[in-house]
């Protein structure tokens, strides 16, 4: 097969959809890759380390869309890659279309076949291609999260951490799924005071097994939650119902019990956001007050380590990738149920049902 993979135009993405590994592991089998130029400078890998690794650069985006049977991407398509999709070719990348219907009807337009990252699934329930994103953005956030409390950023003046004779931050983590885990892993590693609330009780039950000597966990309840925030000096957003809006678990009024220049990182924004007050903003532009406390809203936290996060995604997708070329989308949906919950779209029909509920599309 012919495997394309554009330089990502969405602005301040800096990911790129193949890593010279997933490149070299096509063309191992028997595959021909065709690497934009430039596709994957913003992630360090330069045309040369492509070029070793056996694919093919072309100039422009549109040459690649021109000759690949398969388009591997990051980010949706946007409208200019829109136009020059075809009917027939394959698509394998973020899509998020239940929010964006321009998006669904020039993809149902233009006859391509568009698998969905975001809604691949694995045999235990989980979503296999947005977990790595979920790792990172939640390693993340207490980085960005102590960032935010230095003084000169607007915040508290605390040390996460603490020093010998003062004690650790209290961070306070809502939610602990994938982002939740691995922000209060982090946490709690740089020396904080960590309590992981989750209204799930298995998962409360596993967080507890799995890391009692790391981090506190708690019921996720109204009277818990306001408790502790009004002790922290940082509360992390990570809460997810698949498939809706984030619900809201800080209200404004609820600021005012919190400790002025106390940090609120939500890294529940993609989805809404999981406090009142948050709005999205953007890594050149990524923190903001209300009521004395301190907002970080970023809500594509990954894009700032776009190294990591191209070859954490790489790493997820490339079995897929290959399954794709080398079988056809047809024969590798058929053998992997996973894989067929990840088609969104085929030949100008709509294919995913959560899809087409909250766009009024039949599917
Ligand atoms: P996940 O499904 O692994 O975990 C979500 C957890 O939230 C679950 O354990 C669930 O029980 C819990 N939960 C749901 N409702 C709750 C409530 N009312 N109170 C307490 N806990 C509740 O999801 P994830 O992969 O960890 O993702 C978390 C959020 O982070 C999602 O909104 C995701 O889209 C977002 N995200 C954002 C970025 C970014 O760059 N901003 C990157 C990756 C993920």
């Amino acid at each position: 097969m012919k495997i394309g993979c554009p330089k990502e135009i969405k602005p301040q993405e800096f990911r790129v959809g193949m890593t010279p590994i997933a490149a070299h592991e096509a063309v191992a089998h028997g595959h021909q890759v065709f690497i934009e130029t430039g596709a994957g400078a913003g992630a360090g890998f330069d045309d040369a380390t492509y070029v070793a690794a056996g694919a093919i650069i072309l100039p422009t985006a549109a040459e690649v869309f021109a000759t690949a049977d398969m388009i591997v991407k990051v980010k949706e398509p946007q409208a200019a890659e829109r136009k020059i999709l075809r009917e027939g070719q394959l698509l394998f990348t973020y899509l998020h279309l239940a929010p964006d219907p321009e998006q669904t009807h020039d993809l149902l337009a233009s006859g391509a076949t568009c698998i969905a990252y975001e809604t691949v699934t694995d045999r235990n329930g989980g979503l296999p291609l947005l977990a790595p994103m979920s790792e990172v953005a939640g390693k993340l956030a207490p980085q960005v999260g102590a960032w935010t409390l230095q003084k000169a950023n607007g915040g508290r003046g605390v040390l996460l951490g603490g020093v010998p004779g003062v004690g650790p931050a209290k961070v306070v983590v809502i939610g602990g799924g994938v982002v939740g885990t691995h922000a209060a892993r982090v946490a709690a590693g740089m020396g904080a005071d960590v309590t992981v609330l989750d209204m799930s009780l298995p998962r409360l039950r596993y967080l507890d097994d799995a890391f009692r000597n790391e981090f506190k966990t708690g019921y996720a309840s109204k009277g818990n939650t306001a408790e502790l925030i009004a002790q922290a000096d940082m509360v992390v957003g990570a809460v997810l119902i698949p498939g809706a809006a984030a619900p809201k678990l800080i209200s404004r009024a609820q600021l005012s019990t919190m400790k002025p220049g106390a940090a609120l990182v939500d890294v529940a924004i993609d989805q809404g956001g999981c406090f009142e007050t948050s709005r999205a903003t953007t890594h050149a532009d990524p923190i903001y007050e209300v009521d004395g406390i301190m907002h970080y809203c970023v809500a594509n936290m990954p894009g700032a380590v776009a190294r990591t996060s191209t070859i954490a995604l790489g790493n997820a997708t490339m079995p897929f990738m290959l399954a794709l070329a080398n079988k056809g989308w047809k024969q590798a949906c058929a053998d992997d149920p996973h894989l067929l919950n990840g088609l969104n779209v085929h030949a100008g029909q709509l294919t995913y049902a959560a899809v087409g509920a909250a766009l009024g599309i039949d599917v």
